[in-house]
């Protein structure tokens, strides 16, 4: 018997980074990052919660200045005065140590610290640097990501490993020394963070690259290694498409593989583009994989020769536009709803079949059929649409059967 790959989660511990835990048996968590002044806490908050009503469960914010970390309580309490819970991560480079220190109210309102071991310090103020930062995630009791980025590694630790990779009677390919001394940077500095008195439980690691091939290989390395829960992240992933389908092959394999704890997508967005993007991107990339639901699926055809006309993809767009716009409130009022499947198809051809095979759908005409467009629901075809106005009809249908079947009196809605 063929079963649908339900990929089996590699085993870590679970980290609780405010209200949102992650390993463990926890889901996939999606995070997002901001791009506005940190220091303007009014556009920060704003933005934080719109990434977190787009479903972002975490939202990282960069702490670059005095101002921003002065700004960071004041976004905490706009947020909690939103209603807006989400936790905040911090980003610290370079001068995370002491804004740690300086600013303890932004200490203690961030949930989580990120830490990148190629930008806490050179030479001999490495280590105290980044022992300053721990020690505040020790003292708030604060979940700690090590997050080791290709384009900024430990430059120290780089070359050392270059010396001893050209002492090899054969030497490794250049790319191959990178991802090891990734890995190790990471692995490293969590056992120094530990070893500084951090909870094994309160630390998350991530190694990111810019290239797929790369991306697979070292958090393959770093799942066989450690049992810590893994942030997911191809790091520059390129503006549109290119990003878009970079960051789904990268993080598809990964995760497939069953590694993978919390992922983000990182978007250039195009000018005056939506943020929040990234966060449906990372929520579609999951639900793909049958990983988590967020909203209805829509399956529609991509059309060919056999149908003509454009109606069947304005009513697959308007059909996946009209579930997104009320999944907010379904998701409040009628649980169970994300786990539907709508199908929209173009023709005869595959439609009926694909139609029963959804919770609810509805088969198009193509070129040359009759002008009748039935609708099934689940499995049985319950009516034949006709005329100007099929698409208004069928979001009809389609909230009334939400309401049937999710609703608060559904009978299979417990
Ligand atoms: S269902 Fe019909 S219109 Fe759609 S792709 Fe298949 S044959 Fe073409």
């Amino acid at each position: 018997m063929l079963e649908t790959h339900v990929p089996p989660r590699r085993r870590t511990v679970a980290v609780r980074i405010g209200r949102v835990t992650i390993g463990g048996d926890n889901p996939v968590a999606v995070q997002s990052m901001t791009n506005t002044d940190t220091a303007d806490v009014e556009a920060t908050a704003a933005q934080v919660r719109a990434l977190a009503e787009a479903g972002s469960e975490l939202v990282r914010i960069t702490v670059n200045t005095p101002e921003a970390a002065k700004a960071v309580p004041r976004i905490r309490e706009r947020l909690d005065a939103m209603g807006c819970e989400v936790p905040l991560v911090g980003d610290f480079h370079f001068n995370g140590h002491k804004l740690l220190t300086r600013f303890p109210e932004c200490a203690e309102a961030l949930d989580k610290y990120r830490i990148n071991p190629g930008n806490v310090g050179r030479g001999d103020k490495k280590d105290p640097q980044f022992a300053a930062m721990i020690e505040v995630a020790c003292r708030y009791d604060k979940a700690v990501r090590i997050g080791v980025n290709w384009g900024s590694l430990d430059p120290e630790l780089l070359a050392r490993r270059l010396d001893e990779n050209a002492a090899r009677p054969e030497p490794w390919p250049l790319e191959a020394v990178m991802r090891e001394t990734v890995v190790e940077s990471a692995l490293e500095s969590a056992r120094r963070a530990e070893a500084l008195g951090l909870g094994h439980d309160r630390i998350v690691l991530s190694c990111k690259t810019s290239a797929a091939p790369d991306l697979i290989a070292v958090y393959r390395a770093l799942a066989a290694r450690c049992d810590h829960p893994l942030h997911l992240g191809l790091t520059e992933a390129g503006t549109g498409l290119k990003g878009v389908v970079s960051s789904s092959v990268a993080l598809g394999v990964l995760l497939a593989e069953g590694i993978g704890d919390t992922i983000r997508v990182s978007l250039t967005p195009e000018p005056g583009g939506d943020r929040a993007r990234e966060v449906r991107v990372a929520q579609e990339i999951l639900q793909s994989l049958g990983l988590r639901a967020f909203a209805p699926t829509v399956i529609a055809c991509p059309g060919c020769g056999r149908t003509t006309s454009a109606f069947f993809l304005e009513l697959a767009d308007q059909i996946q536009s009209f579930l997104r716009r009320r999944m907010p409130e379904w998701a409040r009022t009628h649980p169970g709803v994300e786990r539907m499947k709508v199908a929209v198809m173009g023709c005869v051809v595959n439609g009926p079949g694909e139609s029963r095979y959804a919770d609810i759908g509805i088969s198009l005409p193509g070129t040359g059929e009759a002008p009748a467009a039935p609708v099934y629901i689940e499995g049985e075809r319950v009516t034949v649409l006709r005329g100007e106005r099929i698409a208004e009809e069928f979001r009809r249908i389609v909230e009334d059967y939400v309401e049937r079947r999710f609703g608060r009196g559904a009978a299979s809605n417990p």
